[in-house]
């Protein structure tokens, strides 16, 4: 049903990161109240993500599939161990993720910091998972970050999230034009990615956003929670 949007495509990213909510009640009724806008979601223009914690994923994946909605399913981060070749109690792979999932958020801020990734750990989540067939999100906060990126990587193909941490979670977005010079930095070191705004997008700032030349969409937190502030952003962008 979830066509893979090519990434040299004029399609907008809109990527709902819930970090760690949706009980499952909370997911059930994002779907349904999701699902009663039919018509915001149908726009071709538009990828709409959604990124539940682990224990949601197959929930939200079923009931997408259930009411057949035009949304994707990614996962906020994969274990970096894994590929290895030892086995690892408690981990989650990435070719098990890849049953359940289309996308992949890796090295957001919070997980870098929290988790002591190195820039070498990204780019082994990204291997690990782009072998495993997922679509991965890179957030960076930073172009050096991008650097890193191809420095280690190489020519890296898939999406990138500009998220400047002073933004995340504080209602202080970047300016959209800030934003956009950043932007076509990351695109000048990295010619084959999408590159997306994170931090603070609300309903009232996704239009100045999704406006730039080169942000290619969003990455929402806060406001992708609720589903009537989400489809706020779908419907001002
Ligand atoms: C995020 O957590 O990646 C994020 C962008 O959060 P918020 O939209 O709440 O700033």
């Amino acid at each position: 049903m979830y066509n893979i949007p090519h990434m040299s495509s004029s399609k907008e990213f809109y990527v709902a990161n819930w970090k760690q909510s949706g009980k499952r009640g909370e997911a059930l009724k994002w779907v349904l109240e999701m699902g009663q806008e039919k018509n915001l979601l149908a726009d071709m223009n538009k990828v709409i993500i959604v990124c539940p914690p682990l224990k949601a994923l197959d929930l939200m994946e079923q009931e997408i599939l259930i009411k057949q909605l035009p949304i994707a399913v990614g996962i906020q981060d994969i274990d970096v161990k894994i590929f290895e070749g030892e086995k690892n109690t408690g981990a989650q792979s990435p070719a098990l993720l890849a049953n359940s999932a289309t996308y992949v958020i890796i090295g957001h801020s919070e997980t870098r910091r929290n988790n002591k990734l190195t820039d070498q750990d990204v780019v082994n989540k990204v291997k690990a998972s782009q072998d495993a067939g997922l679509i991965t999100i890179v957030c960076v906060e930073e172009v050096n970050q991008a650097k890193k990126l191809k420095e280690l990587f190489g020519n890296y193909s898939g999406i990138i999230a500009y998220e400047p941490p002073s933004a995340i979670g504080t209602g202080n977005a970047a300016s959209p034009q800030d934003a956009n010079r950043v932007a076509m930095k990351i695109k000048e070191v990295l010619p084959s990615t999408v590159v997306l705004y994170g931090g603070s997008v609300d309903g009232k700032n996704i239009k100045g956003f999704v406006q730039q030349s080169e942000i290619g969409g969003v990455l929402v937190g806060n406001k992708s929670l609720d589903a009537s502030f989400f489809k706020d952003i779908l419907r001002n962008a």
